[in-house]
């Protein structure tokens, strides 16, 4: 397999007919989409759409309801790889393979639509490589027969589409999240068997909002982490620093890149147990003090054991 292969592999996005060529944004590109094109919709009513945490945050607050409300009734979850944690895609209207939000006129959350409807046909490639800690963002071009926007009369380069489409703020908030899932798919087995905790955790704290927002204003939570007034008041009214924490706990908890202080007793328990951990060659939750005093109910998990059930019985 060629690198450049390798590298299109190891990018988030799930499969799409991406012609396998790599774009740097000043890549001229021919396309346009406007209402009276004749594939008006067509690509909303056939979807496979990758949610992103500032997604999500965007969609549940444009619909006034709780990140949970929204996971249960917007999406279903799915497996970056085996055992390994998890993402959400949109579920589609009941019986059909259609965005829950299309309508005649259109997309019905326009303006909150998430990146990937954004994006749209141009695809992001979010890619590290072996020898280097840092991703890289490239582009691939996805033709679709039903897409006619190709054949339109307009020319642009691949930056100017990101910024008519509204992408910056939209990859400036979802890169920390997409390093996040190169760094775990990039480790592969080196970060050991996740128990089923830390899997529930890194899917609470990236895509349920505001059950996170509940974790953190737990007992266990202040009993265990020593995080100052101010800090506190933001996560508690702030969604999007609550965004940057979570992906701070992550990373505390997966990979021990720790950033967040914690109690002086916490502190030494956690130390203890991840010393006797290491003789015992166990990975498992009794290096993660906070998780044992919280139950985490996650959506999607029956949906995922019956399908792992599935995959058991074939
Ligand atoms: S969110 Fe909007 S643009 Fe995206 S698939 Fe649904 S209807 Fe289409
Ligand atoms: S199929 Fe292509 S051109 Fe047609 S509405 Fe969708 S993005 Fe626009």
């Amino acid at each position: 397999m060629s690198d450049d292969n390798k590298l299109i592999d190891d990018s988030p996005i799930p499969d799409t007919p991406v012609i396998p060529a790599q774009l740097e944004g000043d890549a001229v590109i021919q396309f346009r989409c406007h209402k009276d094109i004749d594939c008006f919709n067509a690509c909303c009513k056939n979807i496979d759409i990758m949610l992103t945490p500032y997604d999500i945050l965007r969609l549940k607050k444009r619909l006034g309801i709780t990140s949970t409300e929204f996971l249960r009734q917007y999406t279903e979850p799915f497996e970056f790889a085996r055992n390994s944690v998890g993402g959400v895609k949109y579920k589609p209207k009941e019986g059909t393979n259609e965005c829950q939000f299309v309508t005649e006129e259109g997309c019905s959350v326009y303006e909150d639509r998430p990146t990937s409807c954004r994006y749209y046909p141009v695809g992001l490639l979010s890619t590290r490589r072996q020898d280097e800690n840092f991703d890289r963002a490239s582009y691939a071009l996805v033709t679709e027969d039903h897409c006619h926007g190709h054949f339109e009369d307009r020319k642009l380069t691949i930056d100017e589409y990101r910024e008519e489409q509204g992408l910056e703020d939209y990859d400036e908030l979802g890169r920390a999240w997409r390093q996040l899932i190169l760094k775990v798919k990039s480790a592969g087995p080196a970060i050991g068997n996740m128990s089923k905790t830390s899997l529930k955790f890194f899917f609470m704290a990236c895509y349920d909002m505001d059950r996170f927002r509940e974790f953190v204003k737990s007992e266990g939570f202040g009993y265990t982490y020593d995080v100052d007034d101010e800090l506190m008041q933001q996560l508690l009214t702030d969604d999007l620093e609550l965004l940057k924490f979570a992906d701070r706990m992550i990373r505390q908890i997966m990979f021990a890149e720790e950033s967040i202080p914690m109690k002086k007793d916490a502190m030494e328990t956690h130390l203890a147990n991840r010393g006797k951990n290491k003789l015992e060659g166990k990975h498992d939750d009794i290096d993660r003090p906070s998780m044992e005093s919280y139950e985490l109910p996650v959506d999607g998990e029956a949906e995922i054991e019956a399908r792992k059930k599935e995959d058991k019985d074939k």
